[in-house]
C-alpha cells in the first residue's frame, strides 16, 4: 500500500530526504529507527502527503500522492491516521469529544459540542475508549489525564477516521516506560483488530526489537537497514546510528 522510490526532501539546503526507497505491503507493522534528525518526521509526513518530495514517487493506497488536486488530497488524507509524541489533544474538550473530533474528516462541517455529533459516532466513540481502557475518563477534561492515557486516548481518535493506514512519530517518546510499552502494545492490538498498516518511528532499539514486523533504519535522510524484526540482532540494529551517536539511543 506504501511505495516511494527515489525519494528525495530538501528544506533550501537541507537534505532530509536522499533517495528513500521503501514499499509497505497492506498489514505490515513497520517501525523506522534513526536518530534526531536522520528525517523519520519528514518521511511519515510524506506518507500522508503533508510534505510533498523534491524528487522521486511516493505512492500511498494506489494513489499518486503529489498528483492529487486539493480535494483529492483531502479525501486521501482521511483514510491516513497520525499520532504524534505531543499527543495533540485539545486541552479544554472532554476526552469523549476529543476522540469524536477523528471523525470530522469524514463529516461536512465543523461539530461544536457533543449534541453536534449523530448518535452512531459517539457510539463509535465510547466503544473505542473502551477499547484503549478510558471509558471512565469520557467526560473529563483531556488534559487531566497522564500522558499516557492522552496517547491512548489519540488512538482512539485515530481509530473514528476508520483509518486504512496507521502513522505513529514517536508516539512514546514522552512517556515513562511503562506506558510506552502499554501503548505500544495497544497499537499493534489496534493494528491486528482492524487490519491497519502501521509506520511508527521511534528511536530507541529496545522498544523496536521486540515489536513490529519489520525495522526500516534511516540514517541521514538515507535507509540503511530494513529487515524483518525477527532475528535482528541489538548491535545489527544499533548500526544505524553509526559510531559516534550509540550512547544517545
Ligand atoms: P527527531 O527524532 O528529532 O524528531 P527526525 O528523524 O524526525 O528527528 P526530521 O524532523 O525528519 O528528523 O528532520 C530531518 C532533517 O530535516 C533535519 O535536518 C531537520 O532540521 C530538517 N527539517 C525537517 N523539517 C524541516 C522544515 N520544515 N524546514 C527546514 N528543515 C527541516
Ligand atoms: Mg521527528
Amino acid at each position: 500500500v506504501i511505495r516511494l522510490s527515489g525519494v528525495a526532501k530538501d528544506f533550501g539546503s537541507t537534505r532530509a530526504l536522499n533517495g528513500v526507497e521503501l514499499v509497505v505491503e497492506r498489514g505490515e507493522v513497520v517501525v523506522l529507527l534513526g536518530l534526531s534528525g536522520s528525517g523519520k518526521s519528514t518521511l511519515l509526513r510524506h506518507l500522508d502527503g503533508l510534505e510533498l518530495p523534491t524528487a522521486g514517487t511516493v505512492e500511498v493506497l494506489g494513489q499518486d500522492i503529489p498528483g492529487l488536486a486539493p480535494r483529492e488530497l483531502r479525501r486521501f488524507r482521511g483514510r491516513v491516521a497520525m499520532i504524534f509524541q505531543q499527543f495533540e489533544l485539545v486541552p479544554s474538550l472532554t476526552v469523549l469529544e476529543n476522540v469524536l473530533t477523528g471523525a470530522l474528516s469524514r463529516l461536512r462541517g465543523p461539530r461544536l459540542g457533543l449534541w453536534a455529533y449523530p448518535k452512531a459516532l459517539k457510539i463509535a466513540a465510547l466503544t473505542h475508549l473502551d477499547r484503549v481502557g478510558l471509558l471512565e475518563k469520557a467526560y473529563q477534561r483531556a488534559d487531566q489525564l497522564s500522558g499516557g492515557q492522552q496517547q491512548r486516548v489519540a488512538i482512539a481518535r485515530a481509530l473514528m477516521q476508520r483509518p486504512e493506514i496507521l502513522l505513529a512519530d514517536e508516539p512514546v517518546a514522552s512517556l515513562d516506560p511503562e506506558s510506552s510499552e502499554q501503548v505500544m502494545r495497544l497499537i499493534r492490538e489496534i493494528a491486528a483488530d482492524h487490519g491497519l498498516t502501521v509506520v511508527c518511528s521511534l528511536h530507541q532499539v529496545d522498544l523496536a526489537l521486540g515489536w513490529g514486523d519489520r525495522i526500516v533504519g534511516l540514517r541521514h535522510g538515507q535507509v540503511v537497514l530494513d529487515t524483518p524484526t525477527a532475528g535482528l540482532s541489538k548491535e545489527r540494529a544499533m548500526e544505524i546510528y553509526g559510531r559516534v551517536s550509540t550512547s544517545t539511543a
